[in-house]
């Protein structure tokens, strides 16, 4: 099969990262018989340097005409002085907005070789796992177009007033909720089958809602076992017994605290993907999808090669997951990237501190080689 790939690099590591990013994908291609092409785009600070505006037109129309959009990260103290709607950043609402998604997935996964990274107890992290591993393998979906962030916002009364106020509107369409939900379901489906409705049901009318329409979709998903808890609570079981969940589904906000929250958990920014996806339209092959690492541009590291370009990888392999089906090659870019952190290879970033460790500290090119060998020898 062809595939068609919008690739934004962006500013700072960006490029550093999704050439490694593309690099794998080329070679998972050409292992399991597919064709990635890729039309190279300008958003971000460079956008603005080459043409005056973070997200040109052309980029935005362009990228609306692939399959799948994989991105670096944008912005860097060159541009902080520009004005709000000339700022780097913006590329990335306006490319979420002009393609239509509406689920952001970021996946928060403890993996056994980093252990070291994160903050909570062996003993903790073994109690909620179902086979006693010190490990956690969650999935955050969190509805990223709507809610309080989106909603009616603003301010009454004269400002020095004891009487004057602001206010913020947290508003759900039952259309929103159930897209974010079905998307969820899917990709418990793909994984251990557990889904977790994330929402503050005991205060909130909106949440009530969330809470009737996933008890429809629940009922016609038996396949998957949903439960249901409050956002104050799943804050402390997210460091008290993260093995419990495997997808959390929940709104805007909480799920922007939320997936916070899990990627301290998971030790370094530079090893955590994301996927932001939206609905198939008529005329489509697949629904619009941008996937990205975490991590911004990194400024500090840039050109030096000491990014870790695993989190753009594993972006990759999402990207293969949720936009095209592809599982065993997804499964195979992960398992590589395990391989690679098995033979003891670390980036700064993600090396422990002990001495006799038997890492071996390496730059972003050494990396992205030994995933590929890794992927050769599978
Ligand atoms: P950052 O994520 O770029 O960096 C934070 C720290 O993490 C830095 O010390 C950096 O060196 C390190 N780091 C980040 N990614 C790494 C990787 N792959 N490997 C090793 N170390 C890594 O966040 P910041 O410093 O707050 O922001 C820098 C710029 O990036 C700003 O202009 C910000 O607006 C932008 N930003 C962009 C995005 C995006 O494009 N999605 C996200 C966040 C920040």
């Amino acid at each position: 099969m062809n595939y068609s790939i919008a690739l934004v690099p962006g500013d700072g590591i960006g490029p550093e990262v999704t050439s490694k990013a593309v690099d794998v994908l080329k070679f998972t291609g050409g292992k399991f018989g597919h064709i990635f092409n890729f039309v190279e785009l300008e958003a971000g600070g460079c956008a603005i340097d080459a043409t005056g505006e973070p997200l040109p037109d052309s980029t935005l129309e362009a990228a609306r005409r692939s399959d799948a959009l994989l991105l670096g990260a944008v912005g860097g103290p060159k541009w902080e002085t520009q004005p709000g709607h000339l700022r780097p950043e913006r590329a990335l609402l306006g490319l979420r907005a002009g393609l239509g998604v509406f689920a952001n997935l970021r996946p928060a996964t403890l993996l056994p070789q980093l252990r070291e990274a994160c903050p909570l107890k062996e003993e903790v992290l073994r109690a909620s796992h179902p086979e006693g591993k010190p490990t956690f393998d969650i999935l955050i979906v969190r509805e990223l177009t709507g809610g309080i962030y989106f909603g009616e916002r603003g301010r009454e009364g004269d400002e020095k007033s004891p009487d004057s106020s602001a206010f913020d509107t947290e508003r759900y369409s039952r259309a929103e909720i159930e897209r974010v939900l079905l998307t969820a379901y899917d990709a418990a489906a793909k994984r251990r089958g557990k889904l977790c409705l994330v929402d503050k049901a005991n205060v909130l009318e909106s949440s009530r809602f969330w809470r009737e329409i996933c008890a429809e979709i629940a009922a016609a998903h038996k396949n998957i076992e949903t439960s249901y808890m409050y956002v104050d609570n799943c804050a402390m079981q997210l460091v008290r017994a993260p093995g419990q969940f495997d997808v959390i589904v929940t709104s805007n906000i909480f799920g922007d605290i939320l997936s916070d929250e899990a990627s301290v958990l998971s030790g370094s920014i530079g090893m955590l993907a994301s996927a932001s996806i939206g609905a198939k339209e008529a005329g489509r092959k697949y629904p619009p999808g941008m996937y990205e690492p975490i991590h911004g541009s990194a400024p500090d590291i840039a050109g030096k090669d000491l990014a870790n370009p695993l989190a753009a990888i594993l972006s990759a392999a999402m990207m293969l997951r949720y936009s095209f089906s592809l599982e065993r090659e997804a499964l195979a870019i992960e398992a590589a990237v395990n391989s690679a952190l098995d033979s003891g290879l670390r980036t700064t970033d993600i090396a422990g501190r002990a001495k006799d460790s038997g890492e071996k500290i390496v730059g972003t090119n050494e990396m992205a080689t030994a995933v590929m060998k890794a992927l050769e020898n599978a």
